[in-house]
Parts: structure tokens; sequence; C-alpha cells
């Protein structure tokens, strides 16, 4: 197929989607498709620049990399040209013809989701160029690779509506030519003036020279000038950048239209010099959580000003895959690839010093801004959550900027630090208590709680499906121990040692009968040392997974091995009196099952046989 000079090709279907939701659902902010196809242009030209390393006769004859944008308001068209590395005609369909990569896939899905008609969101899915129908109802592609002869380019046409047409062009000149044949009523994008505004407000920092023709009483002087800064940001000193050029910069990088929250600008001199400028998005991509973990895109690596590569995966650690920006090395080899890059001694230091300005950077927020930080933990807190078992080194660092809901806070949005928590310590207390539950209102209704409440001891409640995670990983903090309510024994003085003994003594009898009633339901019943007001609750053994987590686990298909709950009971409650003084065994065997079977619910537990228990209650309330 790939031989034949000129033929027509259907768009994959996934594409073809794709195509349809932008031609007729992508409204608002429609001149975004100038920023994507002047990014993909600056992309091409810096392929170039890399690969004429290696091979320098790439580009001999036209060594100056830059984008011309031009227009024909006769012909109705748009020009954006790029003397960059261009495509072969196998890659004008790899790229943008049939073949949907997987950001088509989840812009369908958040986009139908979500509903937004912003074409702004477009480019954070890779699916950039398809833009260019927000505003076109034709689009033609010439391009030559460079290492290719005139004879082999290509030119790619379509309406996008479902077929492209294909066919080998003669194309004296290396690069890509993206020609929009514009929608009757898109006239703004045939003018000058409003072409300039636009390069300059999205493509202002784009490292190449972005030229525009010269005109003179509306006629073009057949010169070109121009019209962004075309340099690389982040060489100039701190000093000489603004804030707005900041923002403006993040936002040509992270494809983000909200301002970044905040950034940290450093250069390292030394035996090994870098240059470090990494962002803190204010609100999480769309795949942060859902594709994010594949392909992570936002940080690129530079060598002395060449762009190398999105090394997101090799600069930075997976739990900060929020931040976004740029590296520029000036010592590591030009020739660099990524298998060198995971085993490189220079990148080690390199990444460690990211993490280490990451940090500082949030640390900074929590100290001096904490508004900004609200948002930033609001977004990222519980990918930062997932740093406590992946970057051991970090663990306080990372430890102390976590925050938590507590019993002593008002509500789930009132959060404590645990430097907060310790401060406020009890005399002789030297644990971090906790309580894990899938949701706010679980955790504080937990029976586990009642008898730190009583002592108050301030309890800290967690219920972000990350926390139970992290929590095997966390089981210290400045040099406290953290620990769950909910399991093992508790810790208790002499008094209330022998109180306990006492009370198992005592309720024994009452222990072997529920026991005997329960039978295979439990593993152990004894007596609690939790409870105040409550009858029962479960207990855990330190290593055993939360009832509330092994049921989700459960519900997503995972193998969870049974285990048998044990029971805690409170003998002094009205509920334990009567299974005690009920002679009727059918009875009492329905009062000892309500009464695990109200423990595993306020654990959030499944119940084995929920029928069961409403036949329990039922005939329990009927008398
Ligand atoms: P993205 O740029 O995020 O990968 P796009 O849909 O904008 O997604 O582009 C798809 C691909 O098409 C690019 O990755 C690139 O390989 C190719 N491409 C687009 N425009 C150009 C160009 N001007 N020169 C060379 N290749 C291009």
């Amino acid at each position: 197929m790939t031989n034949a000079a000129s033929e027509t090709r259907k768009f994959e279907a996934e594409v073809a989607q794709v195509l349809h939701l932008v031609t007729h659902s992508l409204y608002s902010h429609k001149e975004i498709f100038l920023r994507e196809l002047i990014s993909n242009a600056s992309d091409a030209c810096d392929k170039l620049r890399f690969e004429s390393i290696a091979h320098p006769g790439l580009v001999s004859g036209d060594g100056e990399l830059q984008i011309h944008v031009s227009w024909d308001p006769e012909a109705r068209t748009l020009t954006v040209r790029d003397n960059g590395i261009g495509m072969s005609r196998d890659e004008v369909v790899a790229n943008i013809g049939t073949i949907a990569n997987s950001g088509t896939r989840r812009f369908l899905e958040a986009m139908s989701s979500e509903q937004k008609a912003d074409a702004r969101l477009i480019g954070q899915f890779g699916v950039g160029f398809y833009s260019a129908f927000v505003v076109a109802d034709r689009v033609t592609v010439l391009s030559r690779r460079a290492d290719l002869p005139a004879g082999e380019g290509v030119r790619w046409e379509s309406d996008g509506k479902g077929e492209y047409h294909l066919a080998q062009a003669e194309l004296p000149e290396r690069g890509t030519s993206v020609i929009l044949h514009l929608k009757a009523d898109e006239d703004e994008f045939l003018k000058g003036w409003e072409l300039r505004s636009l390069v300059r407000k999205y493509s202002d920092h784009v490292a190449f020279p972005i030229r525009l023709p010269v005109e003179k009483d509306g006629k073009p002087t057949g010169e070109w000038e121009t019209v962004n800064d075309a340099s690389a940001l982040w060489t100039k000193p701190r000093g000489e950048i603004s804030d707005e050029d900041y923002q403006s910069f993040y936002k040509s990088l992270g494809h983000d239209f909200n301002d970044a929250l905040a950034w940290t600008h450093n250069r390292v001199e030394g035996s090994q010099s870098f240059t470090t400028l990494l962002y803190l998005p204010a609100q999480p991509p769309f795949d942060l959580m859902m594709g994010g973990r594949d392909e992570r895109k936002g940080l690129k690596l530079y060598i002395k000003r060449v762009f190398i590569m999105d090394a997101a995966e090799e600069l930075l650690p997976n739990y900060l895959r929020f931040v976004r920006g740029v590296v520029d090395a000036d010592d590591l080899p030009l020739n660099v690839s990524r298998e060198i890059l995971q085993h490189n001694r220079q990148l080690e230091r390199i990444r460690a010093a990211c993490v280490k300005r990451v940090l500082d950077l949030i640390e900074k927020l929590a100290r001096e801004e904490p508004e900004k930080f609200a948002t930033f933990y609001k977004a990222f807190g519980n990918t930062l959550k997932e740093g406590i078992v992946e970057d051991a080194a970090n663990r306080e660092r990372i430890a102390r900027l976590l925050r938590f809901a507590s019993t002593k806070g008002e509500g789930a949005g009132q959060t404590v630090s645990l430097d907060d928590y310790i401060g406020r310590m009890a005399v002789g207390q030297d644990t971090i208590w906790y309580i894990t539950a899938d949701s706010y209102a679980a955790a504080l209704g937990s029976p586990q709680l009642e008898m730190f409440k009583a002592k108050g001891i301030e309890v800290l409640l967690m219920f972000d499906r990350v926390d139970e995670w992290m929590l095997g990983s966390f089981h210290e903090y400045a040099g406290k121990k953290l620990r769950n309510v909910a399991k093992g024994e508790l810790p208790l003085d002499e008094a209330g040692k022998k109180q306990q003994e006492e009370a198992s003594k005592a309720a024994e009898p009452l222990l072997r009968k529920l026991k005997e009633l329960l039978g295979d339901r439990v593993g152990e019943v004894r007596v609690s040392a939790r409870l105040t007001d409550s009858p029962s609750c479960l207990a855990l053994s330190d290593y055993e997974m939360a009832p509330h987590l092994a049921r989700l686990l459960r519900e997503a298909g995972h193998d969870m091995p049974e285990s048998k709950p044990t029971l805690e009971i409170n003998p002094q409650h009205p509920l334990l009196r009567r299974v005690e003084g009920e002679s009727d065994p059918a009875k009492a065997a329905d009062l000892a099952n309500l009464l695990l079977d109200q423990a595993e619910i306020a654990a959030g537990a499944q119940l084995p046989d929920p029928a069961a228990f409403v036949q329990r209650l039922n005939r329990l309330i009927a008398g």
C-alpha cells in the first residue's frame, strides 16, 4: 500500500471520533490550534537539531531552524511552516493519520465525561494536530524528512471527515508545511495583527524564531520579521524574567491554560553545572490518575540548550509526576540515550537536586503561603503520599508535608500536620494514633475510638485509598511510633492492666458462651480496652489488612485470604448483659451474631451474609 504514489485511506475509528468531536464541539478558545501547530513545528526543529549532532549533513544549506506563519486572504489559507525534521510517508500515516495513540482514547473519555467545549484541552492529550480542524474544513500537509531526497516528499490532505489522501510530492526544502483552508467564518486568522498577537500570547517562549511577513499598508513587503522572544527562558538570569514570562512559558510547556501555582528556578555551578526550572501546577491534568503512570510528559531534558527528550521518569520519581519543567545539563554527553540516562551517575545527582528543589518549594508554600499550599494539597496531596513508600530517603520530609483530619478537628476539611499532632500530645504519650476507614464519617464513627475520646487522646482520621497502602511503609515519624487504634493490644498502664485482667476474668463465662454461639465466624472473642459506649468492635492483629480495604480489593476481583475476625466486647453494655441472661439458645445466637454483624459494618467489612443479618434484626425488632 505504502508504495502507491497516490491513495485514499480511512482514519482509524478513534481518530475519526476525535475529529468529529473537534469539528463539532470545540467552540471556545479556537485560536489554540495555532499554539498547537507551532508547538509541533518547534518539536520538529528540536528533533532535527538533536539528530544533526550525529549527522551534521542534515542541516547543511539551511542551518537556521525557524518557523514561518503566513496567510493568503484570497485563497483563505493559513500556513505554518517549519524547516525541522519533517516526516516520511510512513511517519505521516502513523502520526497524523491512521493510528490512534493512547492520548486519543483518553481525550475521548475526558471529553465525553466532562462535556467541555474548550479547545484548550486538546494539547494535554497529544492530539494537538487535530485542533487544526476546529478552524479549517480542509488541511493540507506537505512534508519531507530531512534525510530524504526532494522527490520523496509527501502530500497529505483531508477534510477531517473519515478519509485522507496521500500522494508523493516533489519538495525542494526539508520540513513540514501545514496549510489550513479556513472555514467561512474564521476570517480573523487571515489578519496579520491578530496572528502576531496570538503568537506573542501563546508562543512567545518557543525557543526558535517564529517569523511573519512584514506588511506595509496591508501588503506584504517580501521580508520576514521575528515576532516571538525566541530564546530559552531558563537560560536568563532570574532577575530578568517577570512572573508573566514564567507563567506564559509554563503554559506553553505544560499545554495548560491555568497559571502555575509556584515555581523554582535554579542554576547549579560547579563540577557539574545545570539549570532547573520546575513548576507546580494548580490543578491536576486529566490523566494524572488515569494514564499518567504509563506515559509521563512535561519535564524536558536539554543538554546545552539542545532538547534531548521528555525525561520525566528519569528526572523525577513517580510521586512527583505532577511537576512540569525543564532541566538543562551542561555536562551530559549530547548523544545520551534513555538507556544510558537510567544508569548515569550525573543524572542521579541532577535527579536528587530536582527532588530537593521540589520539596523545598512545597515546604516554602506550607510555611509562607497557606492558601496556595491548600490548593496544592487538594490537587496533589494523595500523589505526594506515594512518596512515603517510594522515597524512603525523603520520608521524613514528605511526612512533614502531609495533613490529616483528626478527632480534634471539626470536619474532614480541618486538617493537622504530624508536627501539630506531636505538639499537643499528652504527657507521656509516645505514639501517633490513627484510624483508617473508607470515609471521614466512617472513621470518625469507629467504635475503636471511644476509649481515646474518653481519655482525650487525639486520633488522626485517614480515609483516602492511598492511606492504607502508605501506612504499610510508615511506622515512625520524628521518633514516635505510628499506630492504628484498631490493631493489636492497647498499651495500658499498671492500673489499666489490672482492670483489664479482672474484667476478662469476670467475663470468662460470657466469652465462652459467645465463642460457642458464633462458632466458625470468629477467631477469638475478648474483652475490649477500646470501648466505652458501643457493645462490640473488631480488633485486628498488627499485620492484618483493614476490613474496608480487604472488601475493596475483593470487589476489584482480587483473591483475598479469608481470615477470621477477632471480636472485642464491652461486658458492661446492656446488650451483653442480655446475651448473658438469655436462656433461649436461638435468641442468644441472634444477639451474638448481631454483635459481630455491627462490629463488621462499623469497620467497613463485607457482611458474609447480608440476608441473614436482616432476618436476625427483624426477629429481634418483632420481639
Ligand atoms: P503531539 O505533538 O502531542 O505528539 P500531535 O497530534 O500534535 O500530538 O502530533 C502527532 C505527531 O505528528 C507528533 O508527535 C509528530 O510526530 C508528528 N508531527 C506533527 N506535526 C509535525 C511537524 N510539523 N513536523 C514533524 N512531525 C510532526
